[in-house]
């Protein structure tokens, strides 16, 4: 995972400082609050949105459980047509190849359309290690980079700032990258987007070499696709000489037909649209048409061990619409920047404790960042059970030795032990009974989840006594 989310603190740590932070609380609120009503209309509108649904989990399932021939077939239609393919076992791998790609050509800048996977090897940290500057042209994205911030959002990673920071970064730090903020910038969403334009399109005309990801990827013909509401995407996929994509290997669907169903899913889910503005598909490379060389980076990156896991798989379904976010009680409290991962919200519980492990105490710390309320699994539209996995992640953590194991776990055997001899059973109703008025009203401990819960009250009869006596 990225170099830049190393070293943050666990989860509750991380989430504490952030509910503090009263002007984040309230952008977090206005935007997630504006975006899942949106959302919620847009879904209403579609009489088969269940059944979508469920085609959309039934699609990915079936293509994860034959991923190798999928993946194969694709390599091939991706060659025939004129792409390089390359695969890539992890993060170290993947930057070493873009980099080398990058170099080869003898530029230094690259252009980037906004992609996950590059957020999560640290692809733009690798390419300035080789002095190569890669410039995010995705609005929000391109926040983030003048802020020398970090992405708390999927769709959104600028969502923790609102328009007059925004306005102060652009005028501040614009320059610093190359055309700067025009003067007098106002802080009005016309405003903004046009100072981005402007700066972009510089970058776009002068760039030889793009870098996507892509959401999905046709096996049957070798197709990247990319959806986005910019145009910024299109341009990088179209100007520059030489396009390199990296892309996880979950993202691939078998047919044209699958892809049916997750372009109809994906922009309601993601920005509350009927379609995305610009579908970007490409197949090879076209004489006369767009970047005369591309590759195709396949990306690992813990991705077959998630596969391995028959429970935790079910990640690797998900089509990156930020739903589950924008629904999360807890994400909306705490913040994008709180789970120390590209991935935040729901799926980043559950998704980067599977790709990174569970080995430090944010990643053992991630499937406890939900109340299981389960708001993300009714939205998800491919039907993640996120509360399902995270009940899953947590049991590991407690089986390998987490916080808190040897009590419960002492605590729970003794109860099994008595709960199956109803003697003994009986005999500890009894005591508890008459030992009523000396029980603590709350559970022993110092911690956030004791404090804030009471024990139940001991009846002064048991119910098996109360049977015995009446009853008989
Ligand atoms: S888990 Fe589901 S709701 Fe969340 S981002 Fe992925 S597809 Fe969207």
């Amino acid at each position: 995972m990225s170099a830049a989310f190393l070293g943050m603190p666990p989860f509750p740590q991380a989430a504490e400082v952030a509910v503090h932070n009263t002007t984040l609380r309230a952008n977090l609120r206005h935007a997630t609050h504006t975006i899942r009503a949106k959302r919620a209309r847009a879904v209403a509108e579609l009489s088969d949105w269940e059944q979508l649904r469920e085609a959309g989990r039934q699609i990915k399932d079936h293509t994860l459980r034959h991923l190798d021939r999928h993946l194969i077939r694709l390599e091939t239609a991706v060659t025939e047509a004129g792409g390089t393919v390359h695969w890539a076992a992890d993060a170290a791998e993947a930057n070493r190849i873009v980099t080398e790609l990058v170099k080869a050509t003898g530029e230094t800048e690259v252009v980037k359309v906004k992609s996950m996977a590059t957020q999560e090897i640290g692809l733009n940290e690798a390419l300035a290690a080789e002095g190569i500057s890669a410039y995010e042209t995705d609005l929000a994205e391109l926040i983030v980079q003048l802020g020398d911030d970090l992405p708390s959002h999927i769709l959104v990673p600028a969502i923790h700032r609102n328009r007059e920071e925004i306005r102060s970064l652009f005028v501040d730090e614009m320059a610093k990258w190359g055309r700067a903020a025009p003067q007098g910038l106002s802080d009005s969403p016309a405003d903004l987007a046009e100072a981005a334009r402007l700066h972009l399109r510089e970058k776009f005309l002068r760039a030889r070499v793009g870098i996507s990801g892509a959401n999905f990827m046709v096996a049957e013909t070798g197709t990247l696709v990319v959806v986005e509401s910019e145009g910024n995407g299109r341009m990088c996929l179209t100007l520059p000489h030489t396009l390199i994509s990296v892309v996880g290997i979950e993202k691939v669907v078998p047919t044209w037909r699958d892809l049916e169903v997750f372009l109809q899913t994906l922009p309601r889910s993601a920005t509350a649209e009927r379609m995305n503005p610009y579908t970007s598909l490409w197949t090879g490379t076209t004489d006369g048409d767009g970047p005369r060389v591309f590759h195709l980076v396949l990306l690992d990156n813990g991705r077959t061990d998630v596969l391995a896991d028959e429970v935790g798989r079910q990640a690797l379904r998900c089509i990156r619409c930020s739903a589950c976010l924008n629904v999360c009680p807890v994400y909306e409290r705490a913040g994008g920047h709180a789970y120390g991962s590209v991935y935040p919200g729901p799926i980043g519980a559950i998704l980067t404790p599977q790709l990174r492990g569970t080995g430090s105490a944010i990643d053992a710390s991630l499937p406890y960042a939900s109340t299981l309320c389960g708001a993300c699994y009714e939205v998800c539209p491919v039907a993640i059970d996120i509360p399902e996995v995270l009940l899953h992640l947590r049991a590991g953590i407690a089986e390998r030795g987490g916080p808190g194991h040897r009590v419960e776990r002492v605590a729970l055997t003794a109860t099994g032990w008595v709960l199956r001899h109803p003697t003994v059973l009986a005999v500890a109703e009894r005591l508890a009974a008459a030992t009523r008025a000396l029980h603590p009203s709350r559970p022993p401990g110092s911690g956030a989840w004791t404090a804030s819960r009471e024990l139940p009250e001991v009846p002064a009869q048991s119910f098996r006594n109360w049977w015995q006596e009446n009853r008989r």
